[in-house]
């Protein structure tokens, strides 16, 4: 049983053949993608506040350090980043911050917010003026919270993680993985196209492993509506030392996640933390978001450090390397998107242009890189 999965009134179970079978993929069983993607995407990292302590993060601040961006900062963040050419402003967040962050709650009131997804909500509003699709990650949300953000954002995400108990998640406040599964329900219900993905290595087993993944093919089957998975491993840092998969073992995940998934999901690695090079011939499709890192390299014409390490992942497995944007096409095509994003791709403007061209070509003709 998923715990919490009673508290969500989550329905979905997994055939034990099918983790069996899962169980048996090996990375010589899938096949390599034909072209890897990525995006290029500006962080927003809208508030380090985090109701949970999971021990291998690093990116929630405690109540009296968190840290909220002001409008002005946002606006700022995003024109940078159009200027660069990304199309994604990624709102990354701690998990809804609980009553603990007074401060927090009283620059929400200053800024006359009564809740961090109506604040959310004004800043997609700056990304989308300043010519950016917004995707936020806001953790775990409530059908109200999301419908709140979800006609301003191109496509949403929170990561599974793991469908098992761990110790990581444990302590006072533990997230639970009926809560990520009923946030990913949410978004099935509400039409929002999403990204998840499983965490490797924070205590749980291969079989955790093969269930995670069939948990999330099961809610796509009902709504069809993941767009990528993500397979990443946990990392050492100041909170974490309990070690970070070793490459046999990202190498069989990412098998399975390939093999687990239909094929109009795409499978990711973020190569900033996984060996990418090593894994292109295990099913990714996909290199993730990047960004132009710092102000130094929002330079039109010199290539980021971070595309320059992903052409050369995708030099290495031989294909070619194309840009997407934060919401896959297919759901461009099949009418998903609200008429506020739709309006954005379609606009006639420098922006517009920009999205339609990275959709019909696969690249961003604002962008002259050396090649
Ligand atoms: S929920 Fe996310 S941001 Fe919060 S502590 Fe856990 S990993 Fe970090």
């Amino acid at each position: 049983m998923i715990p919490g999965a009673d508290e969500y009134d989550i329905d979905v179970t997994v055939d034990p053949s099918e983790t069996e079978r899962l169980l048996s993929v090996m990375p010589e069983d899938v096949e390599a993608a034909s072209e890897l993607s990525y995006c290029r995407n500006v962080f927003v990292p809208l508030t380090t506040a985090c109701r949970y302590t999971c021990t291998y993060c690093t990116y929630y601040d405690p109540p009296g350090s968190a840290t909220l961006m002001s409008p002005e900062e946002i606006r700022e963040t995003c024109r940078e980043g159009a200027a660069a050419g990304c199309t994604e402003a990624l709102f990354t967040f701690g998990d809804d911050p609980d009553d603990r962050y007074t401060e927090l709650y009283d620059q929400l009131g200053s800024l006359g917010h009564g809740s961090i997804h109506e604040y959310l909500r004004e800043a997609c509003e700056i990304a989308l003026e300043e010519g950016l699709l917004p995707h936020a990650n806001p953790g775990d949300q409530t059908p109200e919270q999301m419908e709140t953000v979800a006609d301003l954002n191109a496509s949403m995400g929170v990561m599974l993680e793991t469908t098992a108990a761990v110790q990581a998640h444990g302590g006072p406040r533990a997230k639970s993985p009926g809560q990520r599964l009923a946030t990913i329900r949410t978004a099935g219900e509400l039409g929002v196209p999403f990204t998840t993905g499983i965490l490797v290595g924070i205590g749980e087993d291969w079989t955790d492993r093969a269930e995670s993944l069939l948990t999330i093919a099961a809610m796509h089957e009902r709504y069809d509506h993941v767009q990528e998975v993500i397979v990443q491993p946990v990392v050492e840092n100041e909170r974490w030392a309990g070690g970070s998969p070793d490459l046999a073992t990202m190498r069989r995940v990412t098998a399975m996640a390939r093999a687990a998934l239909p094929e109009e999901i795409s499978v990711q690695v973020p190569p900033n933390l996984a060996p990418a090079r090593d894994l292109t011939d295990c099913g990714i499709d996909d290199l993730g978001g990047v960004s132009p890192v710092t102000v130094d390299h929002i330079n039109p014409e010199y290539e980021w450090p971070a595309l320059q390490e992903l052409r050369a992942v995708a030099n290495s497995a031989g294909v070619p390397l194309t840009e997407r944007l934060p919401v896959y096409d297919r759901f461009v095509d099949d009418g998903w998107l609200s008429p506020a994003i739709e309006g954005a791709i379609d606009a006639d403007t420098v922006a517009g242009q920009r999205f339609r061209a990275v959709i019909e070509r696969g690249e961003n003709p604002t962008i002259a890189v050396n090649r």
